[in-house]
């Protein structure tokens, strides 16, 4: 593998984008050839140059999927987000080699994301990991719930989009925070992983340890 050190204890290695393609309105699935092992649930570092800070994303992918999937929205004004919506297929994008204590498991859970947050919980599902999971994923928008044709026939009803502004059929109208206050009788027993922005995760925290839920039952990855 051709590595480059590019900052102190970071390395990366060039790949070849396979695609880029806009998913849903401002969401981009981008791929290339896999060429690592790695724990559904971990994140790898992407730059445009091997000079560049690295940005974090979680891998969309299953752990034995030939391609790597990332899954991301274009931050305006962001540094690497705009520029990487603009690469096509053929260009070069440079990864760091994957890793992260945020992994799945194949005890029953509850898997809560919000946005792209749900890119670690494809990963997992698609892994074997998905059968005794509940899924609720938090959007804006009834066209943000990705992988939603997947999830509704994998999941059943064990899968709840949160829809926060607007309503659509099948979809719950309201934010997962409210989703989880409204439900009763969350299992004291099972994990429950949540994936999204802090201030996502640090309020259904809240949510969930006043609903009984064991600190050390709660399982974060934060995006910031
Ligand atoms: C563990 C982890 C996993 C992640 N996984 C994913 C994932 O799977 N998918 C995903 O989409 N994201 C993920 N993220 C977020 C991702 O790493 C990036 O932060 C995000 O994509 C934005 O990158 P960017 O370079 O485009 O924006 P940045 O340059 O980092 O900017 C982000 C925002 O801050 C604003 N900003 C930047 N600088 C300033 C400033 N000086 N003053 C005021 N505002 C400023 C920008 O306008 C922009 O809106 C993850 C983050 C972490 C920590």
């Amino acid at each position: 593998m051709n590595s480059v050190d590019a900052k102190p204890n970071v390395k990366f290695h060039p790949v070849t984008i396979l695609s880029n393609p806009e998913i849903a309105p401002n969401a981009f699935l981008l791929s290339y050839k896999r060429d690592f092992t790695f724990r559904a649930g971990q994140v790898l570092g992407l730059a445009l140059q091997p000079t560049d800070d690295a940005r974090l994303y979680s891998i969309a992918n299953g752990e034995n999927d030939e391609n790597v999937s990332i899954l991301y929205n274009i931050k305006p004004g962001g540094k690497l987000t705009p520029s990487l919506a603009a690469l096509k297929p053929g260009d070069t994008l440079w990864i760091t080699v994957p890793f992260g204590s945020y992994q799945g498991a194949a005890e029953p859970a509850f898997w809560i994301a919000a946005g792209t947050g749900i890119a670690p919980f494809m990963s997992m599902h698609r892994s074997g990991m998905g059968s005794n999971k509940t899924l609720i994923h938090g959007s804006r928008t009834v066209d943000s719930f990705f992988f939603s044709e997947i999830l509704i026939n994998d999941f059943g009803s064990r899968y709840v989009r949160c829809c926060s502004q607007q309503e659509g059929e099948g979809v719950y109208h309201g934010r997962v925070t409210q989703y989880l206050q409204e439900t009763e009788d969350l299992p004291e027993d099972q994990k429950y992983y949540l994936c999204g922005s802090a201030e996502m995760v640090v309020e259904c925290r809240e949510i969930l340890l006043g609903k009984g839920i064991p600190y050390n039952h709660i399982v974060a990855e934060i995006y910031f």
